[in-house]
């Protein structure tokens, strides 16, 4: 079965599902999608997220106010662990920075993602980390503020090898969504084909970013399966080997055990 390592559950266009959630699990797990990670994106939409964990044996939930959001800016390091202490919630994030869509708000960016980094030290728990042309200062802030021991992911990742490799220097996964599936993604497929399988994580970051031949449409888990089928063929390994290996990585990066 296969894992989707990064969706938003709480945001898919359910319209195709007669607006039923349940409908877009079922049919994900159709697809031989069954564990999902559901992230947060800020604290006003935390209970919509918890709330879909605690309906779902295998959705688990995450903690945090992406890097584009500058409400919640108030939010401690102490708060944000306090609300990880929920039983469905596995990680800190998704935070980082992304200066492609807000250069201006950088230093606020850093801010927020200092305080993630701190949050995950007081709760013990792995940082999901957005990272778009922000490869230095990402980097920087991993290496002053983490703890390799927590480690974390670079989630849709779109960056250079070289960045790719020191995050994982430093424990980190590096995870891959649609984009490498995308017509123009050149340089990215000749990343996905050097991380080594132990450090692999796919998602799809639905409802944005389907993956091709889906491309343009809205996103849902299900279509990891495409994502997965895509790097089986780049790596020349087995879909299910593929799939075996990157749920592996996500139960090893978020503690999940499964019985
Ligand atoms: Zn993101
Ligand atoms: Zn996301």
């Amino acid at each position: 079965m296969l894992v989707d390592s990064h969706c938003h559950l709480d945001r898919l266009d359910l319209a195709p599902y007669d607006g039923d959630l349940n409908k877009a699990i079922t049919a994900a797990r159709d697809e031989g999608v069954d564990h999902m990670l559901c992230v947060a994106i800020s604290l006003a939409k935390l209970p919509d997220v918890l709330g879909i964990a605690e309906q779902y044996e295998k959705v688990h939930a995450s903690v945090g106010v992406h890097p584009l959001q500058d409400s919640d800016a108030e939010v401690t390091a102490e708060q944000l662990a306090e609300l990880a202490q929920h039983p469905k919630v596995v990680a800190i994030g998704e935070t980082g920075l992304d200066y492609f869509y807000d250069k201006e708000r950088a230093a606020q960016q850093q801010t927020q993602f200092v305080k993630h980094m701190q949050a995950a030290k007081i709760c013990r728990k792995p940082v999901i980390i957005h990272t778009r042309d922000a490869q230095q200062d990402t980097l920087d802030i991993i290496r002053s503020e983490g703890d390799p021991e927590l480690a974390g992911v670079l989630h849709c990742f779109t960056e250079s090898w070289e960045m790719a490799k020191q995050a994982m220097d430093m424990n980190y996964y590096i995870s891959l969504s649609g984009i490498v599936t995308f017509k123009n993604a050149t340089e990215l497929r000749e990343v996905a084909k050097q991380i080594p399988l132990d450090r692999l994580l796919i998602e799809t970051d639905s409802p944005y970013l389907a993956p091709v031949p889906y491309r343009g449409k809205k996103n849902e888990p299900k279509y990891v399966a495409e994502v997965a089928k895509f790097l089986a063929e780049l790596r020349g390994i087995s879909v299910e080997e593929l799939a075996q290996i990157t749920r592996q990585n996500y139960f090893n990066l978020f503690n999940i055990s499964v019985s």
